[in-house]
């Protein structure tokens, strides 16, 4: 009886975590000797926009990067759709955060772009018009296509952050993460980019943004993850996005913001 229910529960659970866009157990990952994200379980929502929300240093570019199989974990798992995430690449659009994007690297914003496309370019990476239409047509959803042709290095910060939502665009993907998208863009871009990412919403794709502006988190997002190396909450946004929650996640410095 008790192993029929143990099988029936964990069958509950797969088919559960089989809708779920992303699904982290037990992750932990050290740099050196001290963790940067600790034992962290977390299930993120399909056709939400999720925050990730905590102080610098906090682990969060560490958590998407471990989720992501970017960075090895020291331990711990994480599901895309109920498949490992090393099988579901295909579905995940990733923008890293910019500061850590080389902007020398020589490459006009075109390229950039046709980048996010690469998986369907096939062995011989032959770049067709219908790729460069596509390509276009992201860059024209963010307000970029009069730009195709400079190179990514001359550019604001605020369009190199759009060019590289245009490239996430392109891929087309059911789940799209990104670290700090609005650090250092202009009042317009953030619009624009907010913008987008609704309409990624509405078309029913999973967005997670790392975070660092708490005075819009109850505007742009549905749901909160709040971590300090630990997760210490994470839900909907006006349950999980208290003082008290957020107080705790930064140590006791309540920094300026909730509005109540
Ligand atoms: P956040 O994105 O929340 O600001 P990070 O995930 O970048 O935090 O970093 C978490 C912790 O891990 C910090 O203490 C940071 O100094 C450390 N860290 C991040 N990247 C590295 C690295 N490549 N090598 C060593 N330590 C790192
Ligand atoms: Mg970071």
């Amino acid at each position: 009886m008790q192993v029929e229910r143990a099988q029936k529960a964990a069958s509950q659970d797969a088919t559960a975590s089989a809708l779920l866009p992303l699904s982290i157990r037990g992750l932990t990952v050290t740099y050196g000797e001290k963790p940067a994200v600790f034992s962290v379980d977390l299930d993120i929502q399909p056709a939400r926009m999720t925050a990730i929300v905590g102080p610098n240093g906090a682990g969060k570019s560490t958590l998407l990067k471990a989720a992501l199989g970017i960075l090895t974990p020291l331990s711990g798992q994480t599901l895309c759709f109920g498949a490992p995430v090393k099988s579901s690449l295909n579905r995940i659009a990733y923008v890293p955060q910019r500061a850590s994007i080389d902007w020398d690297f020589p490459a006009r914003v075109i390229d950039v772009v046709l980048m996010g496309l690469y998986r369907e370019l096939g062995l011989l990476r032959r770049i067709r018009d219908g790729h460069r239409q596509r390509a276009m047509h992201c860059l024209s959803r963010v307000g970029m296509e009069q730009f195709a042709d400079r190179q990514i290095g001359q550019l604001s910060g605020g369009q190199q952050q759009r060019v590289f939502l245009a490239r996430a665009l392109a891929q087309d993907a059911a789940l799209y993460l990104l670290d700090e998208p609005f650090a250092g863009v202009d009042a317009a871009t953030e619009k624009a980019i907010i913008s987008v990412l609704r309409d990624l919403r509405a078309e029913g794709r999973s967005i997670v943004a790392v975070h660092h502006d708490l005075a819009t988190v109850q505007s742009y997002f549905d749901d909160v993850v709040l971590i300090n190396t630990r997760k210490i909450a994470s839900g909907p946004v006006a349950q999980t996005f208290t003082p008290k929650l957020v107080q705790e996640t930064y140590g006791g410095r309540l920094p300026t913001m909730i509005e109540s």
